[in-house]
């Protein structure tokens, strides 16, 4: 198998362990970073992505795959530093974090002008510096796949025949999004191996679930913790329902978790947050949450040591290699 990107440069696909598949350490929106730069807490946003570094490194964790793509603040310099200092290795991506929006200068260029974008972060280096991506990422969500998300979409897929990157598209079960975004990427002939469609957990919906195992594709169970979507005793039976079907190989584990946004300094003011956690929307939500309960709870459900190999050392190492 080829060889991983990581922010600390290429590792063979055997080297990454122990991986979370996604899960954000920096992020932040753009527009006000710049305009507004202090609004920003750089020094405590760094102090939350480096405890939680250091938690999962506590676990065994020893690769994070990172997600955060334009318009969520990817900061490759940051992630770059946080593995120098902590050894963990990081997998950066490219790609557009967009539900609806684009802008301007996007809105009104091809698809083969976005792929073209991405394709320079996977072969030349993201942000001027020589840190490749290792996958690429897109979004769709409430709004569905509009005109706009399906031209990020097939840029997505085309960067991926172009270099081999696989692609991990952030998906809306509530909004059935993702049969559509399946069908975007098989029409432009990526194999359904590259593709991973993440948030699938958010559903208990079997037969959701199944149809889009079906088209052979990976699915993230990735949001544990994030209870204002499914809480945690329904997504452990939905994954132990899964593995008793036989379908381990093509599921991941993760928690999707972003300390910005669960300190109150990006998406949500504080308040919010104190409110969220007070209706216990996101309680439990943190970057060790799969190991502290819900890995116990799943072992205790049956799951056998070789299946949570499978979903969080050898789907990682299959979907990125
Ligand atoms: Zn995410």
């Amino acid at each position: 198998m080829p060889a991983v990107q990581t922010v600390s440069g290429a590792v063979e696909p055997e080297q990454l362990g122990l991986t979370l598949i996604h899960e954000h350490f920096f992020s932040g929106d753009e527009a006000v970073s710049v305009q507004w730069p202090h609004v920003r807490d750089r020094e405590r946003e760094w102090a939350l992505a480096r405890e939680s570094a250091d938690a999962v490194k506590a676990h065994g964790v020893r690769t994070i795959v990172e997600p955060t793509a334009m318009l969520l603040g990817r900061d490759i310099a940051a992630l770059h530093r946080l593995a120098a200092e902590t050894g963990l290795q990081i997998v950066p991506c490219t790609g557009i974090y967009t539900y609806d929006h684009l802008p301007q200068f996007l809105l009104n260029r091809s698809a083969d002008f976005i792929a073209g974008l991405f394709v320079h972060d996977i072969e030349q280096g993201i942000q001027g510096t020589e840190i490749k991506a290792a996958f690429i990422k897109c979004a769709a969500d409430e709004p569905g796949v509009d005109e706009r998300i399906e031209k990020v979409h097939r840029a997505a897929a085309r960067a991926s025949l172009q270099t081999g990157a696989p692609i991990m598209a952030h998906s809306r079960p509530a909004s059935a999004t993702g049969p559509r975004q399946v069908e975007i990427f098989l029409e432009e002939g990526v194999a359904p191996e590259k593709i991973q469609i993440a948030h699938t957990g958010d559903t208990d919906d079997l037969d959701y679930i199944e149809r889009l195992l079906d088209a052979g594709v990976y699915i993230g169970l990735d949001r544990y913790g994030l209870d204002i979507f499914l809480p945690t005793d329904r997504r452990n039976a939905t994954v132990i329902e899964l593995l008793r079907r036989g379908h381990a190989e093509r599921m991941f584990l993760s928690q999707d978790f972003d300390p910005p946004i669960a300190a109150g300094l990006d998406w949500y003011p504080p308040e919010v947050i104190e409110q969220l956690e007070a209706t216990g929307a996101a309680t439990n939500w943190s970057m060790t949450f799969l190991f502290e309960a819900v890995i116990p709870a799943l072992e205790q459900a049956g799951m056998t040591g070789e299946q949570l190999d499978t979903m969080m050392v050898q789907n990682p190492r299959r979907w990125l290699g």
